[in-house]
């Protein structure tokens, strides 16, 4: 007979190595506690969420309603119905300035940009295969790369450059194994933007070195000032590279969950495959949802510009708040809705880095929420964003203020 002990090591949990990379969330432990304290009474100012704050435009909730009305209740084609295939083409095509034009076959539609850029990097990468990662990052990215049991290589970007990296850091950290590299303009966590010339080195180097370029446009409706630049309209040849966007962002659609790749056919192809095993289509009523927000433009350009326009006074005020305190660190954004602070200057735990040291103390004595930098391989550092209200945003940003300033002194 088996003794209990005996009997529960044998029962016992043990990961395969699919998942031998994978860590928890470095938001989650400020999340739950932030839950916590809201649970207890508390009024917490969250300014750690990822999404804008504005409910999706009505002229896209009534194509939603109309469509299941109208029978989109059932399975669709695995890549998504074709006219929002042939509206994506479209929008692409816009922007692409080479003579390959995309077509509706290159573009496979998903539950997200999120689970796009999964099936990007668990087509492309595998065992060996190591990808540059600009960091700081989204934190998905180093997971998803982690999953496919290809290497993330983090690629520290220059602090008087807006954290970004250029071509000469990516070479530099290349090795013979290097298979690709994320892009990310507008960027999360700092909303700094990569300009023309920037991104041109970049995709030079990648075509000259034959790695898998996949840019993650989700932000690039989201700018403040010039208009954030398309890789479509720096390539001509696109046989290595994957554009990752979708609706979630600038059309304030997080929860309906559509997201899309324009990938060359061949790989098109296999994501059509891999999401037949795994997702099938993206729900058919979010499909329409989207195809109604990206094609109706008379509505979508009031709708971004205004919601833009909100953010960006936000970030103004936001900005203003933290001129008084020269110690913290910030990045200039260009776009997104996120600040990134640089607390460095406080004291703090050197091993559990400053970001996180702070985030905790700020929660817990001024009831702001944040995120600690480490969520993005930037220890010494937090992300705020400020898709909140107006009257949230600078009342959170007195209180980093007053929070720093205790632990600094
Ligand atoms: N890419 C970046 C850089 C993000 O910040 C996010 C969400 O926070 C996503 C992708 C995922 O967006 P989606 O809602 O389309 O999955």
């Amino acid at each position: 007979m088996l003794l209990v002990t005996e009997m529960t090591a044998r029962r016992a949990f043990v990961p395969s190595p699919n998942i031998a990379q994978l860590k928890e969330s470095a938001t989650i432990a400020v999340s739950t506690r932030a839950k916590a304290l809201r649970a207890a009474g508390r009024q917490v100012i969250d300014l750690g969420a990822g999404e804008p704050d504005f409910d999706t435009p009505e002229y896209i909730r009534r194509a939603a309603q109309r469509a299941i009305d109208a029978g989109a209740t059932r399975y669709t084609a695995t890549e998504g119905i074709l006219p929002l295939r042939e509206a994506i083409t479209s929008l692409v095509n816009a922007d692409y300035r080479g003579d390959d034009p995309i077509t509706p076959g290159e573009v496979v539609v998903s539950n997200g940009s999120k689970q796009s850029l999964f099936n990007a990097c668990f087509l492309l990468f595998g065992p060996g295969d190591e990808v540059l990662i600009p960091t700081p990052s989204w934190t998905s990215y180093y997971e998803m790369v982690g999953l496919a049991r290809a290497e993330p290589v983090p690629v520290h970007g220059d602090p008087a450059n807006g954290l970004k990296v250029d071509a000469e850091m990516l070479a530099a950290a290349a090795t013979p194994a290097t298979k690709g590299i994320m892009l990310n303009s507008p960027c999360n966590p700092t909303g700094a933007m990569y300009d023309r010339a920037e991104l041109e080195a970049i995709l030079s180097l990648a075509d000259e070195r034959g790695w898998w370029v996949i840019s993650d446009e989700i932000y690039r409706r989201i700018t403040y000032g010039s208009v954030s630049a398309s890789v479509m309209e720096l390539v001509g040849a696109r046989d290595r590279l994957i554009l990752v966007d979708g609706v979630a962002k600038a059309y304030a659609m997080t929860g309906w969950r559509i997201g899309w790749t324009v990938a060359p056919r061949q790989v098109a192809r296999a994501m059509g495959a891999l999401q037949s095993h795994t997702t099938s289509n993206a729900a058919a009523v979010s499909q329409h949802a989207a195809l109604a927000a990206i094609t109706n433009r008379e509505a979508a350009e009031p709708a971004i510009a205004h919601m833009v326009g909100e953010f960006h006074r936000r970030r103004d005020a936001a900005l203003a708040v933290l001129a008084e305190e020269p110690r913290i660190g910030v990045v200039p954004p260009d776009g997104a809705f996120y600040l990134f602070l640089d607390v460095s200057a406080m004291k703090g735990d050197a091993r559990e880095g400053a970001g996180t040291v702070f985030a905790q103390h700020l929660l817990e004595r001024h009831d702001v929420a944040v995120v600690p930098g480490a969520a993005f391989y930037t220890p010494n550092w937090v992300r705020l964003s400020y898709a909140a209200p107006l009257e949230q945003v600078v009342t959170g940003m007195r209180r980093v203020v007053a929070a720093f300033r205790e632990m600094a002194s």
